[in-house]
């Protein structure tokens, strides 16, 4: 089969070094009887040492050049399905049909890794865990508590889902064609008892908030909560939104008229 030239289009940056490849599969952890389901499985770095273990492997692949040798590795094993699919379409449901949570693994495509995110945070319930690697600069941002930098709309948000733990930092050198940023693996594992607050009204608020770094929540939040509202949830309107945390956040959100 002829060699596959890298597409920027589907983001595809191969895994390449055999060393940081075993220490990915490591912090994922496979265990007999999980049920996994590989994003952007590409020419199978991560697919083959997963295939070792005794699991379960549903692969979504867009680049519908790669998904013949994604069936050629193992045509005949049990368990093993490859989707020539959009995973950003990818219904969960439709995987996990026998009552087991699924663990989604993902050398993701940077350019649609946010979104590819919310796309699996909105189907929470199927899924037990989850290990992504992306920009490591993303990592950071969504693993950030209050008061640096890093903190912002996606750290509320994500943590207002999920545990969430940088686990593993990966050098641009371990990838062809190499990136031009850092990588890092995370870990996702959904709260057991998800919050009761509604995640539209937390992202508006957060979303609010956030739009001006620098100003009071006094300022950013006129319009949408007063400051007795503020006040009223334990939270000094003069702090700026990167001193709130993600139980401020979420007393905030509980003062918005929720969509029926
Ligand atoms: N897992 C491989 C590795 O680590 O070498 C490939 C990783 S590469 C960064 C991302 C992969 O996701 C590519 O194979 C690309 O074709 C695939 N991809 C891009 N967009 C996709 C989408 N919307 N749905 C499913 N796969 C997609």
């Amino acid at each position: 089969m002829k060699q596959h030239t890298p597409r920027k289009r589907f983001g595809q940056n191969f895994l390449q070094d055999d060393w940081i490849i075993a220490r990915i599969v490591e912090q994922i952890g496979p265990r007999p009887g999980d049920h996994l389901v590989e994003i952007g499985p590409g020419q199978g770095a991560l697919t083959k040492p997963l295939l070792q273990h005794d699991i379960e492997l549903d692969v979504v692949e867009l680049d519908r050049d790669l998904v013949p040798r994604l069936r050629e590795f193992a045509p005949s094993r049990a368990g093993y399905r490859v989707h020539e699919q959009d995973a950003l379409r990818l219904d969960l449901s439709a995987i996990a049909t026998d009552g087991r949570k699924l663990r989604v693994v993902g050398n993701l495509p940077y350019n649609i890794s946010t979104p590819l995110l919310f796309h699996m945070l909105s189907q929470l319930p199927y899924i037990a865990d989850m290990h992504f690697m992306l920009q490591k600069e993303v990592v950071e941002r969504m693993a950030a508590g209050p008061g640096g930098r890093d903190y912002g709309r996606l750290s509320v948000m994500i943590q207002h889902y999920c545990d969430v733990a940088s686990v593993l930092d990966i050098g641009p050198e371990c990838f062809h064609p190499v990136p031009k940023v850092d990588s890092a693996l995370v870990r996702l594992v959904p709260h057991a008892t998800p919050s009761a607050v509604d995640a539209d009204a937390l992202a508006t608020v957060v979303r609010q908030a956030f739009s001006q770094r620098r100003k009071t929540l006094r300022n950013t939040l006129k319009g949408m909560i007063d400051e007795d509202g503020i006040r009223a949830c334990g939270i000094d309107p003069g702090l700026r939104p990167e001193q709130i945390d993600l139980e401020g956040y979420r007393r905030l959100a509980g003062l918005l008229p929720t969509a029926e």
